[in-house]
Protein backbone atom coordinates (compact mmCIF):
# COMPACT_ATOMS: atom_id res chain seq x y z
CA UNK A 1 0.00 0.00 0.00
CA UNK A 2 0.73 3.77 -0.75
CA UNK A 3 2.66 5.43 2.07
CA UNK A 4 -0.05 8.28 3.39
CA UNK A 5 1.17 11.91 2.23
CA UNK A 6 1.37 14.72 4.56
CA UNK A 7 3.20 18.20 3.68
CA UNK A 8 3.56 21.88 5.09
CA UNK A 9 2.54 24.51 2.61
CA UNK A 10 3.71 27.80 3.19
CA UNK A 11 5.67 30.79 1.23
CA UNK A 12 8.95 30.44 2.00
CA UNK A 13 8.58 26.52 3.28
CA UNK A 14 12.22 26.29 3.22
CA UNK A 15 13.69 26.56 6.25
CA UNK A 16 10.11 24.89 7.91
CA UNK A 17 11.27 22.38 10.77
CA UNK A 18 8.07 20.62 10.32
CA UNK A 19 9.04 18.16 8.08
CA UNK A 20 11.59 16.75 10.62
CA UNK A 21 9.22 16.74 13.49
CA UNK A 22 6.67 14.95 11.49
CA UNK A 23 9.05 12.40 9.82
CA UNK A 24 10.83 11.35 12.84
CA UNK A 25 6.98 10.74 14.59
CA UNK A 26 6.13 8.92 11.56
CA UNK A 27 9.34 6.83 11.96
CA UNK A 28 9.67 6.51 15.71
CA UNK A 29 6.12 5.77 16.18
CA UNK A 30 6.21 2.98 13.46
CA UNK A 31 3.19 5.12 11.81
CA UNK A 32 3.91 4.61 7.89
CA UNK A 33 3.45 8.14 6.51
CA UNK A 34 5.73 10.55 4.84
CA UNK A 35 5.72 14.35 5.47
CA UNK A 36 6.83 17.09 2.53
CA UNK A 37 7.14 20.67 2.03
CA UNK A 38 5.50 22.39 -0.70
CA UNK A 39 5.84 26.32 -1.97
CA UNK A 40 2.16 27.47 -2.99
CA UNK A 41 2.44 30.57 -4.49
CA UNK A 42 -1.16 31.35 -4.88
CA UNK A 43 -3.60 31.15 -1.26
CA UNK A 44 -6.49 30.43 -3.47
CA UNK A 45 -5.05 26.86 -5.44
CA UNK A 46 -4.87 25.38 -1.83
CA UNK A 47 -7.70 23.22 -1.94
CA UNK A 48 -6.43 22.06 -5.23
CA UNK A 49 -3.09 21.54 -5.21
CA UNK A 50 -4.17 19.64 -2.01
CA UNK A 51 -6.32 16.94 -3.87
CA UNK A 52 -4.05 16.70 -6.90
CA UNK A 53 -1.02 15.70 -4.70
CA UNK A 54 -3.17 13.01 -3.27
CA UNK A 55 -2.32 14.77 0.44
CA UNK A 56 -4.39 13.36 3.86
CA UNK A 57 -3.06 16.30 5.71
CA UNK A 58 -1.37 19.50 6.05
CA UNK A 59 0.04 22.22 8.02
CA UNK A 60 -0.19 25.68 6.68
CA UNK A 61 2.08 28.74 7.22
CA UNK A 62 2.25 31.98 6.79
CA UNK A 63 0.78 33.34 4.43
CA UNK A 64 -1.79 31.03 3.69
CA UNK A 65 -3.53 30.46 7.30
CA UNK A 66 -6.80 32.41 6.12
CA UNK A 67 -6.77 31.04 2.63
CA UNK A 68 -6.58 27.94 4.49
CA UNK A 69 -9.53 28.40 6.65
CA UNK A 70 -11.43 29.11 3.63
CA UNK A 71 -10.63 26.26 2.07
CA UNK A 72 -12.26 24.14 4.97
CA UNK A 73 -15.74 22.32 4.22
CA UNK A 74 -15.59 21.57 7.99
CA UNK A 75 -14.13 23.84 10.57
CA UNK A 76 -13.14 23.53 14.67
CA UNK A 77 -15.07 25.93 16.55
CA UNK A 78 -11.38 27.07 17.61
CA UNK A 79 -10.56 27.88 14.17
CA UNK A 80 -13.88 29.38 13.09
CA UNK A 81 -13.91 31.81 16.11
CA UNK A 82 -10.05 33.05 14.86
CA UNK A 83 -10.35 32.93 11.10
CA UNK A 84 -7.19 31.53 10.90
CA UNK A 85 -6.49 27.14 10.10
CA UNK A 86 -2.73 25.56 10.69
CA UNK A 87 -3.98 22.24 10.72
CA UNK A 88 -6.38 20.25 7.73
CA UNK A 89 -6.84 16.75 7.65
CA UNK A 90 -9.30 15.11 4.87
CA UNK A 91 -11.74 12.47 5.29
CA UNK A 92 -14.53 10.79 3.07
CA UNK A 93 -13.19 13.73 0.42
CA UNK A 94 -14.02 16.65 3.18
CA UNK A 95 -11.38 19.04 4.58
CA UNK A 96 -11.61 19.79 8.58
CA UNK A 97 -9.87 22.49 10.00
CA UNK A 98 -7.77 23.55 12.95
CA UNK A 99 -5.87 26.11 14.83
CA UNK A 100 -3.27 24.37 17.20
CA UNK A 101 -0.71 27.41 16.96
CA UNK A 102 -2.98 28.68 20.15
CA UNK A 103 -3.19 25.52 21.93
CA UNK A 104 0.46 24.85 21.39
CA UNK A 105 1.37 28.46 22.57
CA UNK A 106 -1.11 28.22 25.91
CA UNK A 107 0.81 25.00 27.01
CA UNK A 108 4.16 26.39 26.14
CA UNK A 109 3.52 29.48 28.67
CA UNK A 110 1.60 27.50 31.11
CA UNK A 111 4.93 26.37 32.87
CA UNK A 112 4.65 29.80 34.44
CA UNK A 113 2.90 29.24 37.52
CA UNK A 114 1.00 32.73 39.22
CA UNK A 115 0.58 34.56 35.94
CA UNK A 116 -2.71 37.04 35.39
CA UNK A 117 -1.84 39.87 33.56
CA UNK A 118 -0.04 39.58 29.99
CA UNK A 119 1.51 42.33 27.70
CA UNK A 120 1.66 41.17 23.88
CA UNK A 121 4.10 43.32 22.29
CA UNK A 122 2.73 42.74 18.35
CA UNK A 123 -0.75 42.52 17.13
CA UNK A 124 0.30 40.64 14.03
CA UNK A 125 -1.49 37.02 13.14
CA UNK A 126 -0.02 35.13 15.71
CA UNK A 127 -1.17 37.51 18.35
CA UNK A 128 -4.77 37.27 17.44
CA UNK A 129 -5.04 33.70 17.59
CA UNK A 130 -3.54 33.07 20.98
CA UNK A 131 -5.08 36.26 22.62
CA UNK A 132 -8.18 34.58 22.11
CA UNK A 133 -7.35 31.28 23.72
CA UNK A 134 -5.72 33.18 26.51
CA UNK A 135 -8.67 35.06 27.52
CA UNK A 136 -10.63 32.68 27.37
CA UNK A 137 -8.27 30.62 29.85
CA UNK A 138 -8.70 33.54 32.42
CA UNK A 139 -5.55 35.49 31.49
CA UNK A 140 -6.20 39.45 31.03
CA UNK A 141 -4.06 40.28 27.76
CA UNK A 142 -3.03 43.71 26.66
CA UNK A 143 -1.46 44.57 23.48
CA UNK A 144 0.94 47.44 22.37
CA UNK A 145 1.83 47.64 19.08
CA UNK A 146 4.22 50.38 17.10
CA UNK A 147 1.02 51.41 14.88
CA UNK A 148 -2.51 51.71 15.22
CA UNK A 149 -3.70 50.13 12.26
CA UNK A 150 -3.34 45.99 13.31
CA UNK A 151 -4.87 47.35 16.88
CA UNK A 152 -8.37 48.22 15.86
CA UNK A 153 -9.71 44.93 15.55
CA UNK A 154 -8.24 43.48 19.05
CA UNK A 155 -9.89 46.86 20.40
CA UNK A 156 -13.60 46.43 18.34
CA UNK A 157 -13.10 42.56 20.27
CA UNK A 158 -12.71 44.30 24.40
CA UNK A 159 -8.90 44.11 24.59
CA UNK A 160 -7.17 46.96 25.89
CA UNK A 161 -4.73 48.22 23.06
CA UNK A 162 -1.96 50.95 22.90
CA UNK A 163 0.73 52.04 21.04
CA UNK A 164 4.00 53.38 21.92
CA UNK A 165 2.78 56.81 22.15
CA UNK A 166 -0.50 56.39 24.13
CA UNK A 167 1.37 53.32 26.70
CA UNK A 168 1.60 54.00 30.24
CA UNK A 169 4.12 52.01 31.45
CA UNK A 170 3.03 49.73 34.41
CA UNK A 171 3.53 45.95 36.35
CA UNK A 172 2.39 42.30 34.00
CA UNK A 173 3.20 39.12 35.15
CA UNK A 174 4.48 37.98 31.49
CA UNK A 175 5.63 40.27 28.55
CA UNK A 176 5.53 38.35 25.16
CA UNK A 177 7.40 39.23 21.79
CA UNK A 178 4.51 38.51 19.44
CA UNK A 179 6.17 40.57 16.30
CA UNK A 180 8.75 39.32 14.06
CA UNK A 181 11.82 42.09 15.43
CA UNK A 182 14.82 40.36 16.29
CA UNK A 183 13.84 37.43 13.88
CA UNK A 184 16.31 38.68 11.06
CA UNK A 185 17.66 41.75 12.39
CA UNK A 186 18.88 42.90 15.81
CA UNK A 187 15.77 45.31 16.74
CA UNK A 188 13.98 45.83 19.49
CA UNK A 189 10.24 45.00 19.47
CA UNK A 190 9.51 48.42 21.44
CA UNK A 191 11.97 51.18 22.02
CA UNK A 192 14.57 50.57 24.82
CA UNK A 193 14.00 52.86 27.61
CA UNK A 194 10.21 51.67 27.47
CA UNK A 195 11.40 48.55 27.57
CA UNK A 196 13.70 48.88 30.72
CA UNK A 197 10.59 50.39 32.39
CA UNK A 198 8.12 47.53 32.53
CA UNK A 199 11.05 44.44 31.80
CA UNK A 200 12.03 45.17 35.67
CA UNK A 201 8.47 44.84 37.04
CA UNK A 202 7.56 41.36 35.11
CA UNK A 203 7.73 38.21 36.51
CA UNK A 204 9.16 36.01 32.68
CA UNK A 205 9.54 37.41 29.19
CA UNK A 206 8.67 35.09 26.49
CA UNK A 207 9.66 35.64 22.32
CA UNK A 208 7.80 33.38 20.05
CA UNK A 209 10.94 33.42 17.61
CA UNK A 210 12.53 30.51 17.72
CA UNK A 211 16.08 28.82 17.39
CA UNK A 212 17.66 31.85 18.24
CA UNK A 213 18.49 34.48 21.17
CA UNK A 214 16.53 37.52 20.46
CA UNK A 215 17.74 40.93 21.41
CA UNK A 216 14.43 41.15 23.75
CA UNK A 217 15.46 37.89 25.58
CA UNK A 218 18.47 39.12 25.77
CA UNK A 219 17.34 42.69 27.70
CA UNK A 220 15.15 40.36 29.57
CA UNK A 221 18.04 38.08 30.89
CA UNK A 222 20.37 41.17 31.77
CA UNK A 223 17.35 42.41 34.17
CA UNK A 224 17.36 38.63 35.64
CA UNK A 225 14.16 37.58 34.50
CA UNK A 226 13.12 33.94 33.51
CA UNK A 227 12.36 33.36 29.53
CA UNK A 228 11.69 30.91 27.10
CA UNK A 229 12.05 31.17 23.45
CA UNK A 230 9.01 29.91 20.89
CA UNK A 231 10.79 26.34 20.33
CA UNK A 232 8.09 25.03 22.83
CA UNK A 233 5.34 26.41 21.12
CA UNK A 234 6.28 25.26 17.82
CA UNK A 235 7.16 21.72 19.26
CA UNK A 236 3.49 21.75 20.85
CA UNK A 237 1.52 23.01 17.78
CA UNK A 238 3.34 20.00 15.93
CA UNK A 239 2.17 17.25 18.63
CA UNK A 240 -1.63 18.73 18.84
CA UNK A 241 -1.25 18.65 14.59
CA UNK A 242 0.14 15.10 14.97
CA UNK A 243 -2.96 13.81 17.06
CA UNK A 244 -5.36 14.90 13.97
CA UNK A 245 -2.99 13.44 11.81
CA UNK A 246 -3.20 10.37 13.50
CA UNK A 247 -6.86 10.15 14.66
CA UNK A 248 -5.29 10.55 18.27
CA UNK A 249 -4.20 7.32 18.02
CA UNK A 250 -0.79 8.36 20.22
CA UNK A 251 -0.95 10.61 23.50
CA UNK A 252 0.74 13.93 23.44
CA UNK A 253 4.03 12.27 25.51
CA UNK A 254 4.45 9.42 22.94
CA UNK A 255 4.56 11.80 19.91
CA UNK A 256 6.87 14.58 22.64
CA UNK A 257 9.38 11.72 22.76
CA UNK A 258 9.87 11.71 19.13
CA UNK A 259 9.07 14.64 17.56
CA UNK A 260 11.25 16.77 20.35
CA UNK A 261 14.52 15.50 18.52
CA UNK A 262 14.07 17.25 15.80
CA UNK A 263 15.42 20.25 18.32
CA UNK A 264 18.55 18.35 18.93
CA UNK A 265 19.57 17.46 15.51
P1 LIG B 1 2.54 39.42 11.27
O1 LIG B 1 3.25 39.84 10.05
O2 LIG B 1 1.10 39.04 11.21
O3 LIG B 1 2.66 40.64 12.38
C1 LIG B 1 3.89 41.20 12.67
C2 LIG B 1 3.79 42.08 13.93
O4 LIG B 1 5.12 42.46 14.28
C3 LIG B 1 3.00 43.37 13.76
O5 LIG B 1 2.37 43.67 14.99
C4 LIG B 1 4.11 44.40 13.44
O6 LIG B 1 3.78 45.72 13.80
C5 LIG B 1 5.21 43.89 14.35
N1 LIG B 1 6.56 44.24 13.95
C6 LIG B 1 7.26 43.73 12.90
N2 LIG B 1 8.53 44.25 12.90
C7 LIG B 1 8.60 45.07 13.98
C8 LIG B 1 9.64 45.88 14.52
N3 LIG B 1 10.85 45.94 13.95
N4 LIG B 1 9.39 46.59 15.66
C9 LIG B 1 8.18 46.53 16.25
N5 LIG B 1 7.15 45.78 15.79
C10 LIG B 1 7.36 45.06 14.66
O7 LIG B 1 3.42 38.26 11.91
P2 LIG B 1 2.96 36.92 12.62
O8 LIG B 1 2.01 37.25 13.72
O9 LIG B 1 2.58 35.92 11.61
O10 LIG B 1 4.35 36.40 13.26
C11 LIG B 1 4.95 37.08 14.35
C12 LIG B 1 6.14 36.26 14.86
O11 LIG B 1 5.68 35.03 15.38
C13 LIG B 1 7.16 35.93 13.77
O12 LIG B 1 8.44 36.22 14.29
C14 LIG B 1 6.99 34.43 13.57
O13 LIG B 1 8.21 33.82 13.21
C15 LIG B 1 6.56 34.00 14.97
N6 LIG B 1 5.82 32.71 15.00
C16 LIG B 1 6.31 31.69 15.77
C17 LIG B 1 5.65 30.47 15.84
C18 LIG B 1 6.20 29.37 16.66
O14 LIG B 1 5.73 28.23 16.53
N7 LIG B 1 7.16 29.61 17.53
C19 LIG B 1 4.38 30.24 15.10
C20 LIG B 1 3.93 31.39 14.34
C21 LIG B 1 4.66 32.56 14.31
P3 LIG B 1 2.97 46.72 12.76
O15 LIG B 1 1.52 46.39 12.92
O16 LIG B 1 3.32 48.07 13.29
O17 LIG B 1 3.51 46.44 11.40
Amino acid sequence: MAKILFAIFGNPVSHSKSPLMHNLSFKGLGFDACYARYKLNEGKKLKETFFALGLKGINITVPHKEHAYAACDVLDPFAEKVGAVNTIVEKEGLLYGYNTDAPGFLKAISEFQHIKTVLFLGAGGTAQSTSSILRDEGYEVTLLNRSEGRLEKFKKNGFKTYTFETFTPRAYDLIINMTSAGLEDDSLPAPKGLLEQIIPQTNACVDVIYGKETPFLKLAKLHGKATKDGSDMLLYQGIIAFEYFTDQCYTFKEIKLHMKKAFTL
